[in-house]
């Protein structure tokens, strides 16, 4: 028997041995949703924008995680604090926070350019979703809830101390009696949104 039709009797009977051998492998398929997948600690998922401990927060509408987004993806625009709403320890807050989901690549390089530690990622992935206005996630969406000792913002800072003073671990809590201001100029105007 010539070696070319040898090779065409074993070729099929070596594609059965793929098959078989592929039998008694371990299994890949991952249930997925059904069981879901631990992420590595420093998994780039979601962002957070982050409270201090008394829940005003951390942003402070500087704008540099926007430039230094390689994707454009993030919206930010800035307002003043007033003693009647204020929403960070100092001057300016993120009035308007915005992250394009459908342009954001995960990089992270937004939270290497954050000055006060206001922008983080979390571990959440599921992100997928059927139209483009739902993948902008606006500031309601990735501020950090609140957790115990906070007061949602507006509301005055904790008496007798200054911004340098939360950065350097001073507030521990809401000062007791602390009351939620009337929020005057929160929200998002429908045609800032950067689609
Ligand atoms: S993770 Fe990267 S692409 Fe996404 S918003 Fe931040 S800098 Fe932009
Ligand atoms: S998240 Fe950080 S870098 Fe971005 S605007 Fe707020 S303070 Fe500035």
């Amino acid at each position: 028997m010539s070696e070319e039709s040898e090779n065409k009797f074993q070729n099929p009977v070596a594609g059965f041995g793929v098959t078989f051998k592929a039998m008694f492998k371990k299994r890949l398929t991952e249930q997925y949703p059904e069981q879901q997948k631990v992420t590595a600690p420093r998994f780039h998922g979601r962002h957070q924008l982050n409270r201090h401990p008394d829940g005003l927060e951390k942003c402070i509408g500087c704008e540099l995680c926007a430039w230094a987004c390689p994707a454009d993806a993030i919206y930010v625009e800035g307002a003043d604090n007033t003693e009647e709403e204020r929403y960070s320890p100092g001057e300016r807050y993120g009035r308007v926070y915005q992250i394009n989901y459908a342009r954001c690549i995960l990089c992270g390089l937004c939270i290497e350019a954050c000055p006060t530690r206001a922008l983080t990622m979390t571990n959440e992935f599921e992100l997928a979703d059927s139209s483009r206005e739902a993948l902008i996630y606006t500031k309601e969406q990735l501020l950090a809830g609140l957790e115990e000792g906070m007061v949602d913002t507006p509301h005055s800072i904790f008496p007798g101390m200054d911004e340098q003073d939360y950065y350097r671990g001073l507030v521990s809590e809401a000062a007791p009696g602390t009351v939620q201001q009337v929020a005057v100029s929160k929200g998002e105007k429908d045609e800032e949104v950067d689609a």
